[in-house]
């Protein structure tokens, strides 16, 4: 069973439950009250060599890569329903650890663990073709595993990023190495100890912790690591890219957004208005595909500000582990400055405040990284504020005239990963979808994914997709073997005479 009451967590390799070997530690810290929650083993260099190793035996050695399907259907399913079976506990683990309201948490891990279970059915369905070849000749092809991969993992969605990642290169016969966020490392920890439990073979899933500028950069850069899945942002990003270029290791990349919702003024406000509200403050805005800047056509403007901040005002911020509560507290202190630095920006550039803007006045929130869900009216597209990912609850207002100028402002951005649209025009909702550069579009919805549907960006949102069936084509490699099945011996030169 596993121990979600301790106050220090192993590295796990090798079904091997270890601290650092060099004995180091680093704190787990609750960010909604500034309590120290546990101490976490600080990999050094070598113990990350010991996890690669541990995961390249396991798939070299054949003890995972050539499990037969239905067996890793089986476990799988099995670790799945570790998780549903502790599933209270995960979620007050990842609450206390980020600070995240519990009923939002709940819900993200159990979205991870319907991944999970998603990925162990497809284990069974991997499949190649057979295509067109000149007569006497038969080409197929078939997808098999890549081999080591790390899978590098931010704490805005600490388990659900992980099990996102690892069901689908676990289902197609990979073996893993897990780099959690140091701000969020726990739940990967115990997840592992309870595929452990569920019966994975040595070396299938390991865990390292510690700081990623050191063994995070580190592993990305290991020749043991045939693929690299990471998730952060876009900076990060760019040195994971540096990181496998030289050997031209596989890579995935789910990076940051700056994603836009678009209500025009057909919509049904009674659905716009908590839908927008929802998409940027869910997570407290935490989230890569927040819908951070909400474009609204001039004449129903006012009366969606007005609405919007009245709604935003009365959303339940406070105890992240209150059932009741809907935005928690930021991941750290230095994070809500940072968050802090942009709403004064945008204010200096000219953008109004239409509601929040401040910390809770409840002083039992005061050591805690909270700030009320914000929202800067009157913004345009060229300000910091609408430009940069900001990755807190500040909504950036902006008012359009017309679909042709929606979409170009929409697009106007760096990033390419998600876009909401609200009406009720049907011709419209799809012409700019069709229009809109981004790997995901939501019409009436505020976002969320389902086991099955693509997930993942344009532009510099990253490279590939997840939570779909693509994901195992990323975790794979297509191999293409022709075959020669002619009569006569196989002599191109004319040697046979
Ligand atoms: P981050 O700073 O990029 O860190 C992500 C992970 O990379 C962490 O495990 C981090 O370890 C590690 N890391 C840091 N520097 C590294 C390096 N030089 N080499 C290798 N690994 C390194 O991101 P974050 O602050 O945790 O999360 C916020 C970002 O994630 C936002 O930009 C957000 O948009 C993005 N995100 C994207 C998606 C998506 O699906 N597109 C989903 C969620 C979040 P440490 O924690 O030890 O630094
Ligand atoms: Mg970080």
């Amino acid at each position: 069973m596993a121990d979600f009451d301790r106050t220090a967590y192993p590295l796990v390799i090798n079904n091997e439950s270890r601290p650092a070997s060099t004995g180091e530690t680093f704190a787990s810290v609750n960010p909604a009250t500034g309590e120290h929650l546990a101490d976490i083993a600080s990999a050094a260099p070598s113990d990350v060599d010991a996890a690669v190793a541990a995961a390249r035996a396991s798939f070299d050695g054949g003890g995972w890569a050539r499990t037969n399907p239905q067996k890793r259907t089986r476990l799988l399913f099995k670790l799945a329903d570790l998780l549903w079976a502790n599933l209270d506990a995960l979620a007050r683990l990842e609450a206390r650890e980020i600070g995240k309201a519990i009923s939002s948490v709940k819900a993200e891990i159990m979205q991870g663990a319907s991944e999970l279970e998603f990925f162990a059915g497809a284990a069974t369905k991997i499949r190649g073709e057979t295509n067109a070849a000149p007569h006497g000749f038969v080409n197929y092809t078939h997808r098999e595993a890549i081999g080591v991969c790390a899978l590098i993992v931010p704490w805005n969605y600490p388990l659900m990023t992980t099990l996102r990642k690892l069901g689908p290169a676990l289902a197609a016969g990979n073996t893993v190495v897990i780099k959690p966020a140091s701000q969020s490392a726990m739940s990967a920890i115990v997840m592992a100890e309870l595929a452990v439990e569920a019966g994975f073979p040595p070396g299938t899933i390991n865990v390292i912790t510690g700081a990623g500028s050191a063994i995070g950069g580190y592993l990305a850069a290991h020749p043991g690591v045939d693929k690299v899945s990471f998730t952060g942002s876009t900076e990060v990003g760019r040195h994971i890219l540096d990181a496998v270029r030289h050997d031209f290791r596989r890579v995935s990349l789910e990076l940051g957004g700056k994603s836009p919702a678009l209500v025009f003024a057909d919509a049904d406000l009674d659905a716009a208005v908590p839908g927008a509200v929802w998409s940027i403050f869910y997570s407290a805005g935490q989230s890569c595909e927040a819908r951070s800047r909400i474009l609204v056509e001039r004449p129903i403007y006012d009366d969606f500000v007005s609405r919007f901040a009245e709604q935003t005002a009365r959303l339940r911020v406070g105890d992240p582990l209150n059932p009741k509560t809907q935005v928690g507290a930021l991941i750290s202190v230095a994070h809500r400055a940072s968050v802090e630095a942009y709403v004064a920006d945008g204010l200096a550039e000219g953008a109004t405040l239409a509601v929040g803007g401040k910390r809770p006045d409840d002083p039992g929130l005061a050591s805690g990284a909270f700030l009320m869900p914000t929202a800067l009216a009157d913004c345009s597209n060229g300000m910091r504020v609408a430009r940069e990912e900001i990755f807190g609850p500040v909504a950036c207002i902006l008012p359009f005239e017309g679909e042709k100028e929606a979409i170009a402002v929409a697009n106007d951005s760096i990033y390419g990963l998600a876009a909401s649209l609200w009406t009720t025009d049907v011709a419209r909702a799809h012409r700019v979808a069709g229009a809109i550069k981004s790997g995901v579009v939501t019409i009436n919805q505020p976002f969320t994914v389902f086991p099955g549907t693509p997930f993942g960006g344009f532009k510099q949102s990253g490279w590939g997709r997840e939570v779909s069936l693509d994901a195992l084509d990323d975790f794979t490699e297509l191999k293409s073997v022709l075959v020669y099945a002619g009569a006569r011996p196989m002599d191109p030169f004319g040697l046979n005479g």
